[in-house]
């Protein structure tokens, strides 16, 4: 008889239990439904006044191709067992060559007709992260970002420290007129007549690059490379390099890489303010960025976006602009890249 009635209360005790662990989600659900893909790769190559109005059919195809190359270069990392890093690496080199977009060659041009990059790159596992600000001879500023990062002594070097870094690190040093773009310097030009001031919807498509990734692993990254705004003051450096407002990675929360009006992304912290809503309000990764993105951002006039993967494999790309170039593809499904907000 008593060993029936501690059977009873053995047996009431573990409804409870297991009814209070699944309530509270104690378990992650991925680990529960087996659910965390083996690795996910996001990029972005900026967000802006991008429509269908303006964009010919042949661009557009350019723009496609592109970045799906780029997607499928990281993924390649990935896929092979590679780390977050290095995919976010492969992606960003690519942009980064690609005159298509703002950064690497086909960057923007200051108000002094000079090029300025800015790259940052960050790791969720230990939170090692590494930038450079204002450099215009490094060939990939994201590599210089990656060896500000792996030398561990500094976070952010600009200017001509920076590229002597970069040199000393054995990284590709050009000329600035390598970055040169025919159609960026007619922009700057047309810029010196009619003095616009550097605002986010001036430029019809801004074009700064980002990758996010999980690897196999369970690690994060985060990378954001940039020519910064156009017509941008000298001395400038926008939000891409700044760690946690658009660029931020963390394997508690999520990976971020973001592309808008970097003043307004460097007041609200933006990156980091996504992570920290889900790591302290216990937000989901969707609704922390489009709280931040579509709401506070939105309220304050600031265009733009930003790409995310969460420590599940969850992503989320919300942007407040009419487009964002974009791209991801997770382990076992098909790649797909987006431009418009209606696709
Ligand atoms: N966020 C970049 C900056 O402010 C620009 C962009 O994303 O287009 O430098």
């Amino acid at each position: 008889m008593k060993r029936l009635i501690e059977l009873k209360y053995a047996v009431i005790f573990t409804i409870i239990f297991s009814g209070i662990m699944s309530s509270t989600s104690c378990t992650p659900k991925h680990a529960e439904q087996g659910k965390r893909p083996d690795y996910v790769m996001v990029i972005h190559g900026g967000a802006g006044t991008i429509t269908r109005t303006n964009m010919t059919p042949e661009v557009e195809e350019s723009y496609r191709t592109s970045l799906m190359e780029a997607l499928i270069a990281g993924e390649k990392v990935l896929k092979d067992g590679g780390s977050s890093t290095d995919a976010v690496i492969a992606s960003i080199i690519l942009l980064e060559d690609n005159p298509l977009f703002n950064a690497g060659k086909g960057a923007v041009y200051n108000e002094a007709g000079e090029i300025a990059h800015d790259a940052a790159i960050m790791e969720g596992f230990e939170g090692k992260a590494g930038a450079v600000g204002m450099v215009n001879t490094i060939k990939h500023p994201i590599l210089a970002a990656n060896a500000v990062m792996n030398d561990g002594k500094h976070v952010f070097l600009v200017g001509d420290g920076a590229e002597s870094f970069a040199e000393k690190s054995g990284l590709e040093i050009v000329s600035p007129e390598y970055f040169f773009t025919q159609k960026q310097w007619d922009k700057f030009e047309n810029s010196l007549k009619t003095k616009p001031e550097p605002a986010f919807p001036v430029q019809s498509k801004s074009g700064t690059v980002g990758a996010v990734a999980l690897d196999r692993k369970g690690n994060l990254a985060a990378g954001t490379s940039t020519g910064g705004m156009h017509f941008k003051s000298v001395g400038r450096i926008g939000d891409s390099p700044v760690i946690g407002a658009g660029t931020y990675a963390d394997n508690k929360s999520c990976a971020v890489s973001a592309t808008g009006h970097g003043e307004f992304f460097i007041r609200n912290v933006v990156a980091y303010d996504i992570a920290a809503r889900m790591l302290y309000a216990g937000k989901s990764l969707k609704d922390a960025s489009e709280d931040v993105v579509m709401v506070k951002l939105a309220s304050l006039d600031a265009g733009g976006g930003i790409i995310a993967v969460d420590k599940d494999g969850n992503i989320a790309m919300p942007f407040n602009t009419a487009g964002m170039y974009r791209g991801f593809v997770k382990a076992g499904e098909q790649a797909v890249v987006k431009i418009y907000a209606d696709e």
